[in-house]
């Protein structure tokens, strides 16, 4: 199988499994609520040069996921929707992936299965409605820039890369211009769009009146820069206590907007507020809680074991 025909059963088989959990594809894939409710046995351990493990139900045991908890939390979600993509498929065992598996090898050298995995993997986590919908919201019809699929990418839950390449996919990206892309660090990004060369925030988001209104799934590090001149000089704001506004901006000039750094854990859905100093205008974004240690379902203090697939329950 080559990869054209595994993008063409993944789209498919992605959009039949999130018409059947009830996940929307309108907006953020929540892959955890996904793994929750598609009847796979999900486990978090840190597990030194494994991404994740997919074991397909047996006789007498159920089928169950096990990812690798000291992953960040775009590699998490794209390994978890990866090992559904098997456990969909009704593939045989992954491991994914020990550093002498298929991970080393050319990705047309890919075994069937991993290819029809990786690509389910991309077209679950980001169906082309939401990735346009998210590209209205950053001003664009496609990307035209490297710093554009940075900034989807944080809007998506993606990795930088993995947004990329997604966008070749949906023809989004000329295959040459996203090959060029693809050598642009991320790291060069933050550093221009941040203005800082030290200690450059390892995530930052561009966010501007188009994004208002936007869920925002950041995490604890994050640069928010908020450009928003029609709020002046001395904006306020209300947020939750993790959130906190830079003193001196780097990126917006005075009167420009506004930066804020996530500090802390955001525990549940909250608003970032930000207003001009007579309260007569203002800019809003909502807040997705964080999860403290990146490991979302698998946090939770006990296993949790759902229905497995052969178990003779329909899912
Ligand atoms: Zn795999």
């Amino acid at each position: 199988m080559n990869w054209l025909m595994a993008h063409r059963t993944a789209s498919i088989a992605a959009a039949n499994l999130r018409r059947r959990l009830g996940v929307s594809e309108d907006s953020y894939i929540d892959v955890f609520a996904a793994l929750r409710r598609c009847g796979l046995a999900v486990m978090g351990q840190n597990m030194p040069n494994l991404f994740g493990v997919y074991l397909p139900a047996g006789s007498g045991r159920h089928g169950g996921i096990f990812l690798n908890a000291a992953m960040g939390e775009a590699t998490l979600r794209h390994t978890a929707a990866h090992e559904i993509g098997h456990a969909e498929f009704g593939h045989e065992r992954c491991l994914a992936d020990e550093p002498d598996s298929f991970l080393g090898m050319p990705r047309d050298k890919w075994p069937e299965q991993e290819k029809q995995a990786e690509a389910f993997a991309a077209w679950f986590l980001m169906p082309i409605r939401l990735v346009k919908a998210t590209l209205t919201r950053l001003g664009l019809d496609i990307p035209r820039e490297a710093a554009d699929v940075y900034q989807l990418s944080l809007h998506l839950g993606a990795s930088y890369l993995g947004a990329l390449r997604h966008l070749k996919h949906l023809r989004m990206v000329q295959p040459q211009v996203a090959d060029g892309w693809a050598k642009v660090q991320p790291g060069r990004l933050r550093t221009r769009l941040s203005g800082q060369r030290v200690q450059t925030p390892p995530r930052v988001w561009d966010l501007t009146a188009l994004t208002e209104g936007s869920r925002l799934p950041v995490e604890q590090g994050d640069r928010l820069i908020v450009r928003a001149p029609w709020l002046g000089s001395d904006p306020e704001f209300i947020g939750p206590d993790a959130v906190h506004m830079l003193a001196a901006p780097y990126a917006v000039a005075p009167g420009e907007g506004a930066e804020f750094d996530v500090t802390g854990v955001i525990d549940t859905e909250s608003q970032l507020t930000v207003t001009s100093f007579d309260r007569r205008q203002a800019w809003s974004v909502t807040l997705m809680p964080t999860p403290d240690d990146h490991r979302g379902l698998i946090a939770a203090p006990s296993m949790q074991v759902l229905v497995g697939p052969a178990s003779g329950v329909r899912r």
